[in-house]
């Protein structure tokens, strides 16, 4: 591979923020909207504002709640799960009682919705969760669960029209798709989570084990360190490489 497509570790590992710009949105100073003050990839944006304006254009207003997020941000949501100060879930959006599970055992809960510090497809700016704001009654909580993207779910038109420009385009959809479409055992099926591929793909690549344990063992903050490095391979096996 050419010197100059090697990704710096600090981008794959969200410890830097030179490949992001901010998220402008287009609502009024006022809205205390969630897709205010957010980062994404600098080579994100542009696709991503053709994607919002196909979407607007049937009449939805899709809107990000998620995007770029550091290594530290992620550290936290990790730890509070592993402390109990977070829900762990089940597949049926249910919580889960982790004191009945082995260190591995609860690593792997986690890991079933919240990737692990170093290995998330967030750190990278080209992935983000979308929902439709123009479907939300007022103070909705938007909680990213399967329920809401199908059947009578709040957010399911858009995911609907969504599935048909995927399945309908040869291509990514403006280069976007779904890498947590399908549940392969390791992460719960994702709908909301979008990547852009053009970008993502190089980054997926270039990440592995060694890297993501030098930022671990750089930082030294995470809960169950020891168990994360025994069980790696596997880690990146079911959770990381899709
Ligand atoms: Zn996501």
């Amino acid at each position: 591979m050419p010197a100059n497509k090697v990704i710096g570790t600090d981008i794959l590992t969200g410890t830097g923020n030179r490949h992001l710009v901010n998220l402008i949105s287009d609502k009024s100073k006022d809205d205390q909207t969630p897709s205010l003050n957010m980062q994404i990839h600098q080579k994100v944006l542009e696709p991503f504002m053709a994607l919002k304006a196909a979407a607007a254009i049937e009449g939805f207003d899709l809107c990000i709640c998620s995007a770029y997020r550091s290594f530290d941000r992620q550290r936290v949501i990790w730890n509070d799960k592993l402390a109990g100060l977070r829900p762990v879930l089940d597949q049926f959006s249910n919580p889960i009682d982790l004191s009945q599970l082995d260190d591995w055992q609860k690593i792997q809960a986690v890991l079933r919705w919240s990737a692990l510090p170093g290995a998330s497809r967030h750190h990278w700016g080209t992935d983000f969760d979308i929902y439709d704001a123009g479907a939300m009654i007022a103070d909705y909580q938007i909680q990213l669960v399967p329920e809401e993207c199908k059947g009578t779910g709040v957010f399911a038109p858009m995911h609907g029209w969504l599935n048909s420009m995927l399945s309908s385009s040869k291509k990514d959809f403006y280069g976007f798709y779904r890498p947590y479409a399908v549940d392969r055992g390791g992460v719960a099926p994702e709908p909301w989570h979008l990547s852009y591929r053009p970008i993502a793909d190089g980054y997926a690549e270039q990440l592995s084990a060694s890297i993501i344990i030098q930022q671990l063992l750089h930082d030294g903050k995470l809960m169950y360190l020891d168990t994360v490095i025994a069980h790696i391979d596997e880690i990146m096996e079911r959770f990381v490489k899709l």
